[in-house]
């Protein structure tokens, strides 16, 4: 068993999008214009590092679809980004802010990089030389990047400070920024409050509540670590948890509290006096009802879901299960709720911020919060319906639902040139 992916990122996405507009019946011509992105960029960035000596990195900025709005995705900062990694996430993200119905169409970027081993300077420097390589290409009506993967508010407010150089201050430039500049009321924690306010919508469905269940939640991260604590504090019972550091478990419940308090001060899951370590490969396949993959993609692939024993699996990753895994859950009986729904919280208080910058006025967490559940309680509705009508699982209502908006768009807009 190997969590590795073994489908390329974008064939998989490509095989769920072909897939879905087989359903809608879409003709060739159309399917072929959505699935080919508007604009792919690649750039070089040479930084000083702080010895003096240079190092260079590629960059990318995927610009998937824009017949909704403008495009909208995160930049991701990670050692495996690729040119097809993007792709395939620009492209999800298409579908995803079409699926809660946001005014946008997608995008995505990243530098293959190792944040890690970068300080908070040569960040800020690769940050810089990045957003002045892209800057011509972004606008608030055309292209809005924001934190993903290996990024966070202090990058937004680099990219912001590097573009108004060239273009003038402009806050609705790039969401998620830091409270203290133009950024919105719970942004921070909104991808995990989707996906838990997801995961009530489906498990409500299923005569099921977060606190009569078993959880296990991998990565720990912006995502994982904001799912975990609005769990244990709805009283779901979180049994394992785990993060390039390792992973542990307690069959009688983690207190997240304090693990979030282990992990600031040793920077480890390890060693939590609450819980046991174990092995992080066993993670994807420890016994429980829910399982929550918050990391990278491509985790849960035909090897991995034989092995799966949950009954519900919450993608608040992007990606984390490929489409061959797919078909051996859904013999299991295994309920996937589809990233392009379950982790769509982000975008949507992205575009919160985005309108409120526009607005220039700040909205209390209160009405952020509520306006959150809204949209994801009625796009879940939404894929329901689409489920119904295609007699299909929910990752394909999610695709249908998204696909068909983007066509509709598309096809308004026409092609005269
Ligand atoms: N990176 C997040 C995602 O994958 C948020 C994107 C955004 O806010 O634009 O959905």
């Amino acid at each position: 068993m190997s969590a590795k992916p073994i489908l390329n990122a974008l064939e998989a996405t490509n095989r769920n999008f072909r897939r879905a507009a087989r359903l809608l019946g879409l003709d060739s011509m159309l399917q072929t214009s959505l699935m080919i992105p508007f604009r792919e960029v690649k750039v070089e960035c040479t930084i000083p590092k702080d010895d003096g000596s240079l190092v260079s990195y590629i960059g990318y900025r995927i610009q998937h679809d824009n017949a909704r709005g403008p495009m909208k995705g995160g930049i991701r900062y990670h050692h495996e980004v690729n040119l097809d990694e993007i792709n395939a996430l620009a492209q999800l993200m298409t579908w995803k802010t079409a699926v809660v119905d946001l005014p946008y169409g997608g995008a995505k970027g990243g530098i293959n990089c190792n944040p890690k081993d970068l300080s908070p300077s040569e960040l800020e420097r690769l940050t810089r030389t990045f957003t002045q390589k892209i800057h011509d290409l972004i606008r608030i009506n055309t292209d809005i990047p924001a934190p993903d993967m290996g990024t966070n508010a202090q990058t937004m407010a680099w990219i912001f400070d590097e573009y108004s150089k060239f273009h003038g201050n402009s806050l609705p430039i790039v969401t998620g920024k830091p409270l203290h500049l133009g950024g919105s009321l719970g942004r921070e924690a909104a991808t995990g409050r989707g996906v838990v306010i997801a995961a009530e919508a489906l498990l409500a469905e299923h005569g099921k509540s977060l606190k009569d269940l078993t959880f296990v939640i991998q990565g720990f991260g912006n995502v994982g670590s904001w799912v975990a604590r609005l769990i244990h504090k709805s009283g779901g019972k979180i049994i394992a948890v785990s993060d390039i550091t390792g992973a542990i478990k307690n069959p009688d419940g983690i207190d997240i509290p304090k693990l979030l308090k282990h992990k600031e001060k040793t920077l480890s899951l390890k060693d939590f006096t609450g819980a046991d370590n174990f092995d992080p490969a066993q993670v994807l396949v420890h016994e429980c009802d829910v399982l929550i993959p918050c990391a990278l993609g491509g985790v849960i692939n035909r090897e991995t879901a034989k092995d799966v024993k949950a009954k519900f699996i919450i993608e608040a990753a992007n990606n984390p299960t490929d489409p061959e895994a797919d078909e051996v859950l859904l013999k299991k009986g295994v309920v996937v709720l589809p990233d392009i729904y379950a982790n769509a919280g982000g975008v949507t208080v992205s575009y919160f911020e985005w309108v409120q910058n526009i607005q220039g006025f700040m909205w209390d967490e209160k009405r952020i919060n509520y306006e959150l559940q809204k949209y994801m309680t009625k796009a879940f509705h939404d894929i329901k319906d689409k489920c119904k009508t295609f007699d299909c699982n929910l990752r394909m209502g999610a695709f249908t639902l998204g696909v068909e908006r983007v066509a509709r768009a598309s096809t308004l807009r026409g092609w005269e040139a």
